[in-house]
């Protein structure tokens, strides 16, 4: 069975990469206290998929190969797929409090999956067997693979092919018999140092003329070319101290690397688009949308746990009873569980491309993401208000645990009865990091541009909205011709 254990995956991940941080090469990154937290989350996916209890979730049966395969490398092939895609997320959610990583690549394979076959159908291509053969070795070894899309876009006001510097978008430079070389930048790239392979995609509709700029491939991603540089999250030299309290979710971490591609050579058979324009955009549609119905299940675990934060503080706190902190716990599950809603509704309005795989409502995607913009601030802050002031004034851990001040502090921040002042401690960091720490990244800025910024949705729903239809209905009551 082709299901990599956690240390499996851990030992599978330590390969020489061109990797830095602070200015300096990191080597041997499995090691380094900043990475390592986000190493733990994607091997935490690595071990629900071996419990019996998480199987169904976890798991999913190939249509490629008939094997048992981590649901993270499935191509869906039902509703119930698609339904137990963000049921699994949120469960993930729910373990970890942060980005799990693992979804962006999930959702790249679902949507050139379905777009390498139109291409075939259009240009006689033969990019669907080789997208097939691709992901077959991705499932049979239980590879992590990341999803790559956003370029650094230069001046937004000009076009990719009018760019002073040319390699402001992701392009081809050269090619011959054997593949291409490519050139460019992928930035905001959750997982990637954690990803064996990534794949590559147009970061927006290509024009004619910008052909070199349409391009998807396969790529390990410690491919010959490629330099990473990790991407700074809001306290993170924390993760460096001694203690480990003042971290907040000392377990688990999120990582966004900065993606350099240097002339890098692709292989013939790793390339899933090269020209096709046409199908640029429903790459990014497609993919967008499957990582819209995402949000609608990784972001709601996360907030169960914020939630399950705030009630908990509530009652370290002596409030819990208050009829106004029981309403605004209800209001957090209120908005939580309509996002989750958004996600579980896109799932069950999917449908079946010509392609064979089931792809979510396009609409309720977008509505389900254009949400996330919004309800986790909200949620975020009604966690706030219920925490009080003392998660961004607590004193460090250090001084928490002095033996000349560390008893006046824990006098001090004693509450009720059995209640130990050091379970407060956590949970106070634990909501500091969630709303404005570390994991406030996966939680809040995530939420707001993470598949897309806010205005990509509206786009999206202004183009599904069909307004004529509801002029239609107004018009049928109203009887006017
Ligand atoms: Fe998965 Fe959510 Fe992270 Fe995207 S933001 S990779 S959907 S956990
Ligand atoms: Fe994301």
């Amino acid at each position: 069975m082709p299901l990599k254990t956690p240390e499996e995956y851990l030992e599978s991940i330590k390969r020489p990469v061109n990797l830095y941080m602070f200015g300096e090469k990191v080597k041997e990154f499995w090691n380094h206290p900043i990475i390592k937290p986000s190493i733990n989350t994607v091997m935490k996916i690595y071990e629900l998929a071996q419990l019996d209890e998480y199987k169904d979730l976890m798991t999913a049966k190939s249509h490629l190969t008939g094997e048992t395969i981590n649901r993270f490398t499935h191509i869906h092939q039902s509703i119930d797929d698609l339904i137990k895609k963000v049921q699994m997320q949120r469960l993930l959610g729910q373990k970890t409090a942060c980005c799990f990583q693992r979804c962006v690549g999930f959702d790249t394979a679902n949507a050139l999956y379905s777009v390498t076959s139109e291409m075939d159908k259009k240009y006689g291509t033969d990019y669907h067997n080789r997208f097939k053969n691709y992901w077959i070795e991705v499932q049979n070894q239980d590879l992590m693979v990341d999803g790559a899309m956003t370029d650094t876009k230069g001046d937004r006001s000009k076009r990719p092919n009018q760019q002073s510097d040319l390699d402001a978008y992701l392009h081809i430079v050269e090619e011959n018999d054997e593949g291409i070389v490519v050139r460019g930048a992928k930035v905001h790239q959750t997982g990637f140092l954690n990803s064996h392979r990534a794949i590559i995609m147009p970061t927006l509709t290509i024009r004619p003329g910008e052909e070199e700029y349409a391009v998807s491939f396969g790529i390990d991603t410690n491919a010959k070319g490629i330099t990473l540089v990790y991407g700074r999250q809001s306290c993170d030299t924390r993760k460096m101290e001694k203690g480990k309290l003042d971290i907040g979710n000392f377990k688990y971490g999120g990582q966004e690397i900065f993606v350099i591609f240097d002339n890098v050579f692709v292989p013939k058979d790793q390339i899933f688009m090269k020209g096709e324009i046409e199908f640029s955009g429903e790459l990014v549609n497609r993919f967008a949308g499957f990582h819209r119905q995402s949000y609608g299940g990784c972001k709601v675990g996360v907030g169960d746990v914020l939630i399950g934060a705030a009630a908990l503080i509530s009652e370290y706190n002596g409030t819990e009873r208050a009829s106004h902190i029981r309403d605004k716990l209800v209001e957090m599950v209120h908005l939580n569980e309509t996002l989750y809603s958004c996600g579980i509704a896109c799932s069950s309005l999917g449908f079946q491309r010509e392609a064979g795989n089931y792809e979510m409502d396009m609409l309720l995607a977008n509505v389900c993401k254009q949400n996330v913009t919004r309800f986790p601030y909200e949620i975020g802050r009604l966690a706030e208000d219920l925490a009080g002031g003392l998660i961004c004034t607590l004193p460090s851990e250090a001084d928490f645990k002095s033996e000349e001040i560390g008893h006046l502090i824990s006098k001090y921040l004693s509450t009720c009865e059995g209640i130990g002042p050091d379970d407060r401690y956590k949970v106070l960091r634990f909501i500091e990091n969630l709303t404005m720490g570390v994991a406030s990244v996966s939680y809040r800025t995530e939420s707001m541009h993470g598949a897309g910024s806010p205005m990509t949705q509206r786009i999206m729903i202004s183009r599904q909205a069909n307004l004529e239809e509801k002029k239609k209905h107004v018009k049928n009551i109203l009887d006017i011709d």
